[in-house]
This record gives C-alpha cells, structure tokens and sequence, in this order.
C-alpha cells in the first residue's frame, strides 16, 4: 500500500532526495565523511551551499540586489529579525491580519518595541476570506507583512496587496516555491524549509539589499548584514538541512521548476477543491478565489464523525489528515513534493466514506 504524508510541517520531501541523502551518507562525494560530519568551512560544504543559493536564484529569478541569507530558528524568528533590521527609521510597520501566523509576527514585532497596525483584517469572516488593505499605506510605516499562505486557515494570495512605495515583507513559509510570485514586489521574502523545501532547521531569507545594514547593534545572529557580508556562515550554518534543501532545489529544476510545480500544485488543489465543493458531508469553509493550493481545511458535520475519517485515513496509508489544534476537523497539506496520485487517492478515500455514510448531511452550505 503506498503511504502519503498530508502534514503541514515538516512535510513530504520528494522520494528520490531521501533516497540520493540515504545512498549519499556515509561517504559524501568520495570524502569518506558523512555531510554530517563535515566542516562548514571545508570546500565540500563552501560547494553545496554555494550552489543551493545559486539554484534558488535561478528557480525564483531573483535580482542581484537581493541577498540570500541561510538562516535557523524557523519562520518564528523572522517575526523578531524582519522588524530589528527594517523598521529602522519609524519603528511602525503595518500588518494584514490573515490568521494565526500573522498575528504571531504582530506580537513578536511589538515585544521589540515596534508598533504594529492592523491595516486589513479578515477576524470577521473567522479568516476562510482573506484581508484586503483598507486604505491607502501610509509611508511612515518601515514596511508592511503579509503572509502568503495561511497554513492553518488555508487561504493564500495571489494577488498581491498593493504598498505604494513601502516595501512588502513576505511570510512564504508555507507557499515558497509553490506558486509563482515576483521576487521584485517584494522588499523581504522568508520561508522556514520544512514545508516546501526540505528538513526543519533552515530558514531562506530573501532581502533587498538596500534595506539592510541600517540597524545599529544588533545580536550578530540577528543581523541580516553580518549574515550577508559573512555568506550565512557567521557561525555554524545547519549543514544537513542545507544540503538536503539544496538536493531538493535540484530535484525541482529537473522537474521544470516553480511553474511547472505551480501547474501541478492547481491540478492537485483543484481535485481536493472540486469534491468537497459537490459533497454532503464535507465542507472547505474557504471563499473559493482565497484558497490555498497547499492546505485544505475541511470538516464534516461533527468532530466524531472526523476522528473516523482521519482513522480511516491512517489505515488506508493516508497519513497526518488531523486539522490543526485551534481549526480542527481535517486538513490535507500537498506541497510539491505530494504527488497528484496521493491526492486522488485521498478524494477517493474520501469519496467511499461518504458513500458509506449516507444519511449524513453536511449542515453547512456549500
Ligand atoms: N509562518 C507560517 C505561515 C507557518 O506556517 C509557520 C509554521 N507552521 C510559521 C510561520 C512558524 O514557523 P517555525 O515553526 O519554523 O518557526
């Protein structure tokens, strides 16, 4: 029976970069060490990373004055670094209020002393829609965040809201590399690894150049221009996760890269969509132009009811199908390495519960 992996994160990563990082792991490129074990200042290392950033460039074509900084501490601390480096000259950034995550980087801005406006929410609509800026930006605010792609309440953007002259920064944890977005709309784009691109421990950071080097003492672990004069080799870069993530950048361009992926993320979300949208039982609360292609929440009409499905699920090779603790019911998460085959057989899973539970009406409108 085959086995698919529906977590949020970490998540799926393509089989044959599990299979290359097992066939590669005792002796990297003739070396007789493990990846593991080797320096970050050897010249095996300065090669692997020096080439995932290459590759990244090419897969987002992003411009030359954007740095590519290899971060840890996961999406998480980039709600504390973004505003230590950006919100230099008026310690006031704007926020649009999607959901969770984005609440997340509001209080984590706020506790270093950075004021945060709520210039759009979607609290109302209980986040299935999403936020639309409700006034013009105005410029005395550092830059404004927007996640694009809410993980847990599943709506992302694909349109972007539009700043005027104050930069955007990007929460793309969970869409990175997804679905296509323009790296140029962007003053900072970053992405925790562990959901669309390899092991947890590595956060991509992507900065216009120009908006960095303006903070005055900060934590070197911190500093967005320390890591970038210092390649993200300041200190110990996480080396496996590095290289894992850059294998899956490989992979990715073999595939035909971020368009290709996008092509198939829709087919895939659009398989999901299509039947919750015609069944009874199942329900995705999400406004229908505000949905995610990468996770899909989705209910039946009790939380019983959902515990047999997502134990069904399990036995039926269809792993990780429990929604997120403040959502409940179910969520599907395929990032790109999910192939189409796990999602149709999760419709079909889907599709025989529901016959078999007839009678059982959804009591929410589709
Ligand atoms: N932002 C988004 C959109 C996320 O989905 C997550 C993690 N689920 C985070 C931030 C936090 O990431 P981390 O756990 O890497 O700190």
């Amino acid at each position: 029976m085959p086995i698919y992996n529906f977590s949020a994160g970490p998540a799926v990563m393509p089989q044959s970069v599990i299979a290359q990082i097992q066939a590669e792991l005792p002796s990297f490129q003739g070396s007789h060490m493990s990846i593991m074990e080797l320096s970050h200042r050897s010249q095996l290392f300065d090669q692997v990373i020096t080439d995932a950033e290459a590759d990244l460039r090419t897969l987002m074509q992003i411009p030359d004055n954007y740095r590519v900084l290899f971060f840890q501490g996961g999406g998480t601390l980039q709600f504390t670094a973004a505003p230590l480096n950006l919100a230099i000259q008026h310690h006031h950034i704007g926020l649009l209020d999607s959901g969770h995550w984005a609440s997340r980087a509001a209080d984590e801005a706020t506790r270093v002393h950075t004021k945060v406006d709520i210039l759009g929410s979607s609290a109302a609509t209980h986040f299935t829609t999403l936020p639309t800026l409700n006034q013009p930006v105005a410029t005395d605010l550092d830059y404004v965040h927007v996640t694009t792609n809410n993980t847990i309440e599943g709506t992302a953007y694909t349109t972007l809201p539009v700043t005027g002259t104050v930069p955007l920064v990007a929460d793309m944890s969970s869409n990175f590399l997804g679905q296509i977005y323009n790296v140029a709309d962007f003053g900072m784009i970053f992405a925790g690894a562990q959901k669309n691109l390899g092991p947890a421990g590595l956060t991509l950071v992507i900065v216009r150049d120009d908006l960095i080097g303006h903070a005055k003492h900060l934590p070197s672990m911190l500093d967005y221009q320390l890591f970038a004069t210092k390649r993200s080799m300041f200190n110990t870069p996480p080396v496996m996760a590095i290289y894992a993530a850059g294998l899956v950048l490989k992979w990715l361009k073999t595939q035909g890269g971020v368009a290709v992926m996008a092509q198939r993320n829709r087919q895939k979300a659009a398989l999901l969509y299509d039947f919750l949208d015609q069944s009874t039982l199942f329900n995705n609360p999400v406004a229908p132009a505000d949905r995610s292609l990468m996770n899909v929440p989705f209910k039946t009409v009790s939380p019983a009811l959902d515990t047999q499905v997502i134990a069904g699920a399990t036995q039926n090779g269809l792993l990780n199908l429990k929604g997120h603790r403040l959502l409940g019911g179910m969520r599907a998460s395929f990032y790109n390495a999910m192939p189409i085959a796990g999602v149709q057989a999760l419709v079909d899973y889907l599709a025989t519960f529901e016959a078999t539970h007839k009678g059982v009406q959804s009591n929410v409108s589709n």
